[in-house]
């Protein structure tokens, strides 16, 4: 579904990403673990067509997108919801979900909003609070619940466990295994290598813009040197 070939970031001399492939098939979890400013978040950004690859090709279902304006990359079904989950402060929880929604003009929209609200249930209690007076977890459900009324075949998550409690972490990586489910793939970028691996079906292991390591969620949790070095030996 996603290949991503031999690519190459630069920020001016900066290379942040250098010769890294991977790919992820449909109705995949694929998680890309990692430490901070190994890359993860270089890597999502090219993909969604925010930064632009100095090398490197990057094809979603057989067309190469690495040259694809973003919004035109997101109308192609691959949604990301950003590292900090960046909600609209100001505008209410329905209004952010709409701009999720503002690619789209087709008969199914009230639908989709229903089932963001089924699968976010304290989304719909707070339907008409502004979107900053909520938690950090429902602050990240608000970014999942708005990259899912474009209706994604692929959705990008960066660090969605970034900053919450525990209790919100295994809600959040619930909820990524039940989107699964219902038949969107995911791409998982995390620096919480134990969750990420454990619902993964494959994983890469980036170091300093390399990867260095791949293979199952299973594999790679058992795998001494993930374990040395990201689940705390
Ligand atoms: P984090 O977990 O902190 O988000 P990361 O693994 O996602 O880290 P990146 O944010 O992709 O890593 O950063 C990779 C490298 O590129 C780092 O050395 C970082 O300082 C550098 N970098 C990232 N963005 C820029 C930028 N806009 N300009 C210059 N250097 C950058």
């Amino acid at each position: 579904m996603l290949k991503v070939e031999n690519l190459f970031v630069k920020y001016g001399l900066i290379e942040a990403i250098h010769d890294v492939s991977f790919h992820v098939e449909q109705g995949e979890i694929v998680s890309l673990i990692g430490a901070n400013g190994a890359g993860k978040t270089s890597i999502l950004r090219t993909i969604s067509g925010l930064v632009r690859p100095s090398g490197g090709s990057i094809t979603f279902e057989g067309k190469a997108i690495e040259k694809e304006a973003p919004q035109k990359i997101v109308m192609q079904g691959l949604s990301q919801v950003p590292e900090g989950r960046h909600v609209f402060a100001g505008l209410t929880v329905q209004e952010n979900l709409e701009m999720g929604a503002f690619l789209r003009n087709d008969s199914e929209l009230k639908q989709d909003y229903e089932a963001v609200y089924r699968r976010f249930p304290v989304l719909k209690e707070r339907k008409k609070q502004d979107s900053a007076t909520l938690s950090g977890g429902e602050q990240q459900m608000l970014a999942m619940g708005r990259a899912l009324m474009s209706r994604p075949k692929l959705l990008l998550l960066d660090e969605p466990s970034m900053g919450l409690a525990p209790i919100f972490i295994r809600e959040i990586f619930s909820i990524i295994e039940e989107i699964k489910a219902q038949g969107t793939t995911v791409l998982l970028i995390e620096q919480n290598a134990n969750m990420a691996l454990s619902i993964a079906d494959r994983g890469y292991v980036l170091e300093t813009g390399k990867i260095v390591l791949e293979g199952t969620g299973q594999e790679l949790l058992t795998s001494e040197s993930v374990k040395k070095a990201y689940l705390g030996g």
